[in-house]
């Protein structure tokens, strides 16, 4: 099992801790896998190398034991102790446990006591009334279960984690909507939203308001345009499916409550458990509620700074909350000031109608203008790719004439940039020509799934080319569609390094290309990042935000982001590193 990512490996420890609970192991016992598989999941570097490597004990979270079998994951590609145990339940339970309002406890409980082992048998044994005698049941659990399983078997086909773009448009839709409720104190999302992850599993969404107001703004809740099904009601939480499939889910608190729910749901786990572990040291208590000291009065939880500061840290942007250093900085008040989107005072990737872009040059020019950016690179693609008519010299030439033109009428900075194509042997697309234009992307498109040792040389002789000042979307990937091409990043970054080639967080939802990681170790490398939209059309030149919250997840301040340089700044770069 080469290559394996992190996730793979969390998910087999929580299924081997999930099996040893089911099996009858005492929950205590199997909580070391359940830590060491949230402090992979959160893990920036590469476990399975860590392995290979005898180092896993960097891993925070990771013991001798857990280390044993995640060497025997990586070597025979299963932990015999999992295998043993599932062989001895029967198939279908850890389905059954995965159902929302079932889990573990309960999967249990209908197995032992009524032998129902699959989601069918408990579907038939809800409808047949079998389950409202069993202790904490009822009849109106029982219908609630028919409703679970119903809007599971519809989630179960649709994928788990959604792009952050998806996610954040639907959850601003619902906050809109749920502010102007008349007795609505506060609205927003939580969750791993609004830590910005790459990816978001459900959407959190509080609101602060009384209890009297609260059974109306969860009926506004559940009828909201874009909800589809309706999975549970209560007093203070209401779940619901919105169109395409994402779980949402509305809580109500108490405005005395406001902060410390936010951080709370806010999360991350890991980053809540260190948060925990800091406050019992000095005999407080953190809940979703408040802070509380050892007499049990409350000292903090309307605000989410001052839930914060009653334990002796700073406020801390939310991109921060991994537990991956924030709460030592913050310690230390030594938190990093990241970069904000406002900073960002050009755009240097995008298309027009020239090539594959939807909107013209003057239209584009024009609504980067107005969106606030001072100047823009128009970069079309280049000859290679015939198949969006790529450009060639002589149309750069003719195109580099009108951005001229338009630059004066739109009173915008532009830059006559191009993005060229890497080409399989790692030379340049229209080589010859690159020193006449102003900002060169250089991108791969083709042959992206070479061998690793290939690719890593053909994109390292790109950068050593002296021809390019970027390098577009690094790896390729695009979220739940394609998997980054093989190559050996620290080998990359050196390159970068080394030749002053600076490196794009390409902000397209489905690229977020570099990811975190790979933006802090550019970070950590000096190599500079340029926060891109790739814009097609006007409107895509939004998306420069979905970058903005991965570059703060990676601690990137303005200093380490190029396109917060004006326009002079950019070109003096340019002119020193090039000579
Ligand atoms: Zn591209
Ligand atoms: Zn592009």
């Amino acid at each position: 099992m080469r290559g394996v990512e992190n996730l793979a490996i969390a998910q087999a420890l929580v299924d081997l801790a999930d099996l040893h609970e089911l099996g009858g192991t005492l929950p205590f016992k199997v909580r070391a896998f359940r830590s060491a598989a949230r402090a992979i999941e959160g893990f920036g570097g590469n476990v399975a190398e860590l392995a290979r490597t005898e180092r896993l004990a960097e891993v925070r979270g990771v013991g001798d034991g857990v280390a044993r079998r995640i060497k025997e994951l990586l070597e025979t590609g299963k932990i015999a102790e999992a295998e043993a145990l599932r062989a001895k339940l029967p198939p279908g339970l850890l389905d059954l446990m995965n159902l929302p309002g079932i889990g573990l406890k309960t999967a249990q409980q209908v197995w032992q006591e009524r032998n129902i082992t699959t989601v069918d048998e408990l579907e038939k044994a809800a409808h047949e009334g079998r389950l409202r005698d069993l202790p904490r049941f009822g009849e109106k659990r029982e219908e609630k279960l028919i409703a679970a399983i119903a809007a599971w078997r519809k989630r179960a086909a649709a994928p788990k984690r959604r792009p952050l773009a998806e996610a954040m448009v639907a959850a601003e839709a619902l906050v809109a909507k749920l502010s102007v409720i008349p007795g609505v104190l506060a609205c927003d999302y939580a969750g791993s939203l609004r830590r910005r992850s790459e990816t978001v599993g459900d959407l959190d969404i509080l609101v602060a308001a009384s209890s009297e107001d609260a059974p109306r703004i969860m009926d506004a809740f559940a009828t909201a345009p874009g909800v589809v099904e309706l999975l549970g009601k209560g007093d203070t939480k209401t779940s619901v499916v919105l169109d395409g499939g994402m779980q949402a889910d509305l809580r109500v608190v108490p405005r005395e409550s406001w902060g410390a729910a936010l951080q709370y749901f806010t999360g991350s786990k890991d980053h809540n458990v260190a948060m925990r572990t800091l406050a019992v040291k000095k005999k407080l208590k953190v809940s979703e509620y408040g802070v509380f000291d050892d007499q049990g009065a409350k000292i903090a939880g309307e605000d989410e700074a001052a839930v914060y500061e009653a334990i002796g840290l700073t406020w801390m942007p939310p991109e921060l909350r991994e537990n991956r250093g924030e709460i030592e900085a913050s310690q230390k008040a030594a938190l990093p000031v990241l970069v904000e989107l406002s900073d960002l005072k050009g755009d240097l990737h995008m298309h027009t109608t020239e090539t594959d872009g939807k909107s013209t040059l003057d239209d584009m020019a024009a609504a980067a203008k107005a969106a606030g950016r001072s100047y823009i690179a128009i970069t079309d693609h280049s000859e290679t790719l015939t198949f969006v008519r790529g450009m060639t010299r002589e149309r750069l030439r003719e195109q580099k004439k009108k951005i001229r033109e338009t630059e004066q009428r739109q009173g915008i900075r532009l830059f006559a940039g191009i993005e060229a194509d890497i080409l399989a042997d790692g030379t340049m697309d229209l080589a010859d020509h690159l020193g006449e234009l102003e900002w060169v992307v250089g991108s791969v498109h083709q042959k992206l799934q070479m061998p690793r040792d290939e690719m890593t040389k053909r994109v390292v002789r790109a950068i050593e080319s002296g021809k390019i000042d970027c390098l577009g979307h690094p790896t390729g990937r695009q979220l739940g569609q394609r998997e980054p091409s093989e190559m050996d990043m620290e080998v990359v970054m050196a390159a970068l390094a080394k030749a002053g080639v600076a490196i794009e967080l390409n902000c397209s939802p489905l690229r977020l290309d570099v990811n975190e990681h790979l933006a802090k170790m550019a970070r950590e490398a000096g190599v500079p990042v340029v926060l891109s939209s790739d814009a097609h059309s006007v409107r895509e030149l939004a998306y420069l935000r979905y970058g903005v919250g991965i570059a703060r997840r990676a601690w990137l301040g303005p200093e380490h982001v190029l396109n917060t340089r004006s326009a002079e700044q950019l070109q003096a770069w340019r002119t020193e590193r090039r000579g």
